[in-house]
């Protein structure tokens, strides 16, 4: 059977020739994720078009998300490159400091505006959490700290402070840079990381549209804000076609303790909220050095699917590690492992979104009907951009959906939604009266129904001239289909 939940994988050296690429394509990646942190915009571009053609040489829908750097908080550099800090030390982090000029006792600050953003008694974090400093004092642009967790910092290393709060804007110079390149890339999604509300993602979607850019955009939960009430992080959501609930970022900002909570949180809302949910960040980390994932991990990929995820995905594991294909081929068993435990058949739709469009109520209607009738073995919907097959897999069932629709963009957008497979299919064609009829005889040849089964499928009336889904009809495999 196909598995349902998707693969996301992020690129770097160690993955990124053509030959890799298509290695991982075969083991089962179905969205590529390019890090606009690292590399030049000329790297992505070439990565992207290798993907591509990986893609097409295998004729599989793959999609490219782009993944925006955002307003990360960085200190500046060291003359030696690395600093030791010892516990109770005194540090400074000065924003009028030169770049690299840091030592034991200071260092540079990336973001100017640091000091007016933090008060004493402010715990700032550094490298992911792994260094802890307490805000002494704040003296013009030096802040003066003592060091409560010390060990090893390098050069540009992250700074978070516990229960967030530091205002950058969540796109800087670089960002709306990237954001053009991305259009020109014409990727299938762009990432927007630290943003705090929804302004700041209508804010990118509006300068990637201006930029001629076609593909969803993906809010990344990644700061404390973002998810301290819960009417901000559902504004958030409706701002956006998907999230990432972006665990690196996020449970240094709010504490390990309450990501696992946290993370079932987003991924319920924003299948409610009619919106696809990636989880990310350490869920094979020790598969960077390790050709084999620990129990806690394998745990941790298995539960984000029975929480519902759309998508899981590796970071360094692909991008730098050591074990790229044995990591996504692990990641694909356990997922299949995880969907053959059980799967979760929604009886109810969701409140909280009733359909509103003609395309909803079609969509809402055939999952109400395939998770009720027997027998039903597959749905088809024929679609031109990929929305109803998405709102309909906002409904868990296990059943699968099959997008069928003639058009690439939607045939890789699908790839990010679980349960969601795409079928090459021009209905436009052929005559009107055979559509369905062919339609069924594929999903026949797949081996995905059998003579006895039913299929619900769903249309617009006229499949060409984005015209939306408005209808529904129940057909039985074998019989004559009109
Ligand atoms: P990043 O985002 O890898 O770009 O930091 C994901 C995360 O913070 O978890
Ligand atoms: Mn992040």
């Amino acid at each position: 059977m196909f598995r349902r939940t998707k693969i996301v994988a992020t690129v770097g050296p160690a993955c990124s020739s053509e030959a890799m690429l298509e290695t991982l394509i075969r083991a089962g990646v179905n969205v590529f994720r390019l890090n606009f942190s690292h590399g030049s915009s000329s790297d992505h571009v070439a990565v992207a078009a290798r993907i591509r053609k990986a893609a097409d040489g295998l004729q599989k829908s793959v999609a490219v998300l782009a993944d925006l750097q955002g307003p990360k908080i960085r200190i500046a550099r060291f003359k030696q490159g690395e600093i030791t800090l010892k516990n109770d030390a005194h540090f400074i982090l000065d924003a009028s400091l030169a770049e690299d000029a840091g030592d034991e006792h200071q260092v540079g600050l990336g973001y100017k505006a640091l000091p007016q953003d933090c008060n004493a008694g402010d715990i700032l974090l550094l490298n992911d959490g792994l260094l802890e400093l307490e805000v002494l004092e704040v003296r013009g642009s030096a802040v003066h700290c003592k060091v409560i967790a010390g060990g090893k910092l390098s050069n540009n290393k992250g700074v978070n402070r516990k229960g967030g709060g530091l205002t950058a804007t969540a796109l800087t110079d670089k960002d709306i840079l990237d954001i053009s390149t991305a259009a020109d890339m014409d990727v299938d999604y762009l990432a927007l990381s630290f943003p705090r509300d929804a302004a700041d993602v209508n804010r990118a979607r509006e300068l990637y549209r201006e930029a001629g850019g076609k593909g969803d955009l993906v809010a990344k939960i990644e700061r404390a804000e973002a998810v301290q009430d819960d009417a901000n992080l559902d504004q958030i959501i409706l701002a956006s076609d998907g999230v990432m609930v972006a665990r690196g970022d996020l449970a240094v900002e709010i504490g390990d303790a309450e990501l696992v909570g946290v993370q079932k949180h987003i991924i319920r809302r924003a299948r409610q909220l009619d919106r696809f949910v990636i989880t990310a960040t350490q869920m094979m980390e020790s598969m960077i050095s390790n050709p084999q994932p620990t129990r806690a991990e394998v745990s941790d990929v298995a539960n984000a699917v029975l929480d519902g995820t759309d998508a899981v995905m590796l970071s360094a594991e692909t991008a730098t590690g050591s074990f790229p294909e044995q990591t996504v081929r692990a990641m694909d068993r356990i997922i299949l492992g995880a969907e053959r435990t059980y799967q979760l058949r929604e009886l109810r739709v969701h409140e909280e979104r009733l359909p509103e469009k003609i395309d909803e109520s079609i969509a809402a209607a055939a999952m109400f009907i395939a998770n009720r009738l027997p027998g039903v073995a597959a749905i088809i919907a024929m679609t031109d951009s990929g929305s109803t097959p998405r709102k309909m897999s906002r409904i868990r069932s296990g059943l699968p959906i099959f997008a069928f629709t003639p058009h690439k963009h939607a045939q890789r957008r699908v790839a990010m939604y679980r349960g969601v497979q795409t079928v090459p299919f021009d209905s436009a064609s052929m005559p009107p009266e055979e559509v369905n009829q062919q339609a069924v005889a594929v999903l026949l040849e797949l081996g995905v129904v059998k003579s006895g089964d039913k299929v619900i499928l769903t249309k617009g009336d006229y499949i060409s001239a984005n015209a939306g889904t408005n209808t529904m009809k129940i057909v039985e495999v074998g019989g004559l289909i009109r």
